[in-house]
């Protein structure tokens, strides 16, 4: 037992296990991408990257060159690509450091060429092609002609072409016109003699429910954390007995209340007991990153119970009615997310109950929740 108010457990065996059901699912000779942007999706980038290079992932991607930074910090030699753009002024910098960056602009990559014929180096861009998420990327009838004149610069090597679903969980026709018009560009590419080694465009989703789209490469980020994307199409996936969820996050019983009927609980008295009750004062709150939005949803797990939080959440604790839950004490653990025995809250519920989508809620947890290590490699 560790000395912690409130703390997320990242388990790095489960991480193992879903890197290799990745591999498993996408083949020998595909090249898995891990995404572990904002500090890994909130599970710490560095005992995740360390535990992904000896999982045997083969690149990572990124989302500013600080992260790059950190990855080098704990491995040597692993690709790394900056799925951003990069600012005028980060150009140099990623040249130096050899991070691969996403270029969508015939001026962002003259940019990189002058770059690296001044640094006598070779950047390994990754070109993406807007295929319709309307966020990065050339635009679909630019592309034939701008790859073709990006790829006779100096000092630039197209290592990798991309693009990237919207909507994918959700929506399988609008996905299959963004591949067609991607396997468009490439078959025309071809017939023009330009060959880009690495061809990619799956997401966690694509992984899942676009076999067709895997080309030579894959970035699943939230897959790789054990979690289904939330959607339409994916709620229609069987379990998945190989997938784990890394991370779960657990607070404490401070103090168990009896309050008799109409006492007012917390801020703005916007919940008042409507009977006599027993209440337990829990160690965690938005300051936490557990989402005041979900005031009147949330649960939490107490001596393997599903109890209702009641009453707004406040920075740094909350109140979960225990009426139902005998022999609560405290210093017991609540669990925000995870199980406790047959008991479980997934980060999809969670991020139900905040109105919000899975990323955002393990994004969301704040410094001040140390995370706590398990399993292979943990230290
Ligand atoms: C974040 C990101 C991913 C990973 O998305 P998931 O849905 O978490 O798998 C893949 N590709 C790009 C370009 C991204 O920015």
């Amino acid at each position: 037992m560790n000395q912690y108010r409130c703390w997320a457990e990242v388990d790095l065996s489960a991480l193992h296990r879903n890197l290799a059901w990745i591999r498993k699912s996408v083949g020998a000779g595909v090249k898995i991408l891990s995404v572990v942007k904002a500090d890994a999706y909130g599970h710490g980038l560095q005992q995740i990257a360390a535990a992904l290079m000896h999982g045997g992932t083969d690149v990572f991607g990124v989302a500013n060159l600080s992260e790059a930074g950190s990855i080098r910090r704990v491995g040597a030699g692993w690709p790394i690509l900056m799925l951003g753009a990069c600012l005028p002024h980060e150009i140099e910098t990623a040249v130096r450091d050899d991070v691969r960056p996403t270029i969508s602009s015939f001026g962002e990559a003259r940019l990189f060429s002058v770059a690296a014929q001044r640094l006598g180096k070779t950047v390994r861009a990754h070109m993406k092609v807007d295929t319709g998420m309307g966020r990065l990327g050339i635009a679909g009838p630019d592309a034939e002609h701008l790859l073709a004149k990006v790829s006779r610069l100096k000092g630039l090597h197209v290592e990798g072409l991309y693009t990237h679903f919207a909507s994918v969980e959700d929506n399988a026709a609008f996905s299959h016109r963004q591949q067609e018009q991607f396997r468009l560009l490439l078959k025309d590419l071809s017939q023009r003699g330009i060959h880009v080694p690495l061809v990619h465009a799956s997401n966690s989703g694509g992984v899942l429910l676009e076999r067709g789209s895997v080309f030579n490469m894959v970035r699943p980020g939230l897959l790789v954390y054990g979690i289904i994307p939330p959607g339409l199409r994916t709620q229609r996936i069987r379990p998945n007995p190989d997938l784990h969820p890394v991370l779960s996050w657990h607070c404490r019983v401070a103090l168990v209340r009896e309050i008799p009927k109409g006492t007012p609980i917390s801020y703005g008295g916007t919940f008042v007991a409507p009977r006599r009750m027993r209440v337990a004062i829990l160690t965690a709150g938005y300051g936490d990153g557990f989402m005041r939005s979900s005031n009147g949803r949330s649960v939490v797990l107490i001596c393997g119970r599903r109890c209702r939080i009641v009453g707004r959440i406040t920075m740094d604790q909350m109140i979960a009615d225990v009426s139902q839950t005998p022999g609560v004490a405290p210093g017991d653990n609540a669990t925000l997310i995870g199980r406790q025995g047959n008991a479980e809250i997934t980060v999809c519920e969670t991020a139900g109950a905040f109105g919000t989508i899975p990323w955002e809620v393990l994004t969301g947890i704040t410094y001040r929740v140390p995370r706590v290590y398990l399993g292979a490699h943990a230290s």
